[in-house]
């Protein structure tokens, strides 16, 4: 039986089900809401069954290990959207409904404000494979789960981390809104990326904790193994529903190794310029070196989530920080260093012109404290640098300010939730939920194989348990309906074309 027929037999199906829906009916409330309920079930069963049919999801597949979901999406554009909105369909509905949720809180603005700018600002500029495959994930959502999302509605999700943070306070200022919300680019993530002398082998190693709210983060589970008919094949972390890996950590094919963390305080966005999740995924899939990759970032930047860009190339051992503010950008490369991030801005033209309000002096903030903690770890551990250290590095609990281990907002393993203090420069208010999610490193070996590492959760391995959170700061409550529980699970090793748990 071929697809076609197959959804001609579904089709059928419904018919003959909406017939008979007014003889159940006849049979008293109760009856009817129980029938009402199979024939649902069975239209859901049935749109599935077609669905799961479609040729375009026959190299794709999906398993979960380590607390992850693995993906692996094949092919033409359209189909690779295809796989992903059908594999991750229940998750995509759940990621969309936390993500918007945030969205619209912190802007005081209405979903349909961010639709409107994912249709007249973001879509023409999107490239056509890429909207291809922003469209196939509507398909292949609908035809999983039944969603009402349109095109629209994923753009303006794909683009979270750059629409409510940098284009609505850019906005606000322009249009002189009353009112307006207190919104800063937000300060995701501590990363650091090793070579030559640096490293116990010599050759690279990336690493990257993933900041978010851990509403958000509980969430962003996803590896994603992608293997497009055009470009080189990738393997990265990510969130389901958006098409890059957004926190960022990624390694490709002809071998560049890509993280970052965003630049703290960041002012900045150009409504002219092309959409920073679709740069930064055409940038992972295309480079093939640390010039190919800036190239791809710079053209039709928008200032949208503007990061250090943290990159390494396994076929030369160089690494690179490419700070991308909108007014100004610089690039730095080694092929004897360490590069380090923790949302700090270092560039004196970056640091007046795109981050005015940022102080690099001030060494009791998030930044400046992960910062000095940084180059103390790694040069306390130089020619030592390895992927198991990295792995401890990330789950590192040294505040550097108060000089003491406390698992806090300053550490490089971050937890706001414990803090008094909050983050006043990303406007993280005391006790928030949020700090480091997930964790991820690889090195040059395990990238020309295309594997990396992966810890979801705490990366030192501790818990966040939303129930007594919530009780404690009834202020988060608006957070209870998406927040849950955040466990941490075991580092996890993943690799590209992996079949199933291993
Ligand atoms: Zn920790």
């Amino acid at each position: 039986m071929g697809a076609d027929s197959i959804r001609r037999a579904a089709a059928i199906l419904l018919v003959m089900l909406a017939g008979a829906a007014p003889w159940w009916a006849g049979n008293g409330a109760q009856a009817s809401a129980s029938a009402n309920d199979a024939m649902v079930a069975t239209i859901a069963a049935a749109r599935e069954r077609a669905a799961a049919n479609d040729p375009r999801l026959k190299p794709a597949l999906r398993f979960e290990e380590g607390g992850w979901i693995y993906v692996h999406l094949e092919g033409e554009p359209d189909a690779m959207g295809y796989q992903h909105g059908y594999l991750l369909g229940p998750e995509i509905e759940d990621g969309f409904a936390a993500v918007s949720a945030g969205m619209t809180h912190s802007t005081k603005r209405d979903w349909e404000f961010f639709r409107k700018a994912a249709k007249e600002m973001l879509w023409l500029k999107i490239d056509a494979e890429y909207q291809q495959e922003l469209q196939g994930i509507v398909e292949g959502l609908r035809a999983r789960t039944g969603s009402k999302l349109d095109v629209y509605d994923i753009v303006a999700f794909n683009a979270f981390e750059e629409l409510p943070d940098y284009y609505v306070p850019w906005l606000d200022k322009q249009q002189k809104t009353p009112n307006a919300p207190n919104l800063k680019s937000p300060g995701n993530c501590s990363a650091f990326v090793a070579t030559g002398s640096w490293t116990k082998d010599g050759q690279i190693v990336i690493a990257h904790n993933n900041w978010t709210s851990y509403k958000n983060g509980e969430r962003w589970r996803i590896v994603f193994d992608i293997a497009p008919k055009n470009g080189y094949r990738m393997l990265m972390d990510g969130f389901p529903g958006v098409i890059a890996s957004d926190d960022d950590f990624g390694i490709n094919r002809d071998g560049l190794m890509v993280t970052e963390t965003t630049i703290t305080q960041f002012e900045g966005w150009d409504p002219n310029g092309k959409a920073e999740f679709v740069r930064a995924r055409k940038a992972l899939q295309y480079a093939g070196s640390i010039d190919e990759y800036t190239k791809i970032m710079l053209d039709g930047n928008n200032g949208g989530y503007a990061n250090d860009w943290l990159l390494g190339d396994r076929k030369t051992g160089e690494i690179a920080q490419l700070e991308l503010g909108l007014k100004a950008h610089k690039l730095w490369r080694t092929k004897d260093g360490v590069l380090s991030g923790s949302n700090w801005a270092r560039d004196p033209k970056v640091l007046k012109e795109d981050t005015p309000k940022f102080d690099p002096n001030n060494k009791e903030s998030s930044p400046n404290a992960r910062r000095a903690r940084w180059e103390e770890l790694l040069k306390e551990n130089k020619g030592k640098i390895d992927v198991a250290l990295a792995e401890k590095m990330l789950g590192d609990h040294t505040d550097t300010a108060e000089k003491k281990e406390e698992a806090n907002e300053r550490t490089l393993c971050g937890h706001v939730d414990g803090s008094p203090r909050g983050i006043k420069e990303w406007d993280w208010e005391p006790y928030y939920p949020g700090g480091a999610v997930q964790g991820k490193a690889t090195d040059s070996t395990m990238a020309k194989e295309m594997r990396i590492v992966a810890r979801m959760g705490h990366p030192c391995g501790g818990d966040f348990l939303a129930k007594p959170f919530l009780a404690a700061h009834p202020e988060y409550a608006w957070q209870e309906p998406y927040l849950r529980d955040m466990k941490a699970g075991p580092w996890t090793e993943f690799r590209s074309g992996q079949a199933s748990k291993e």
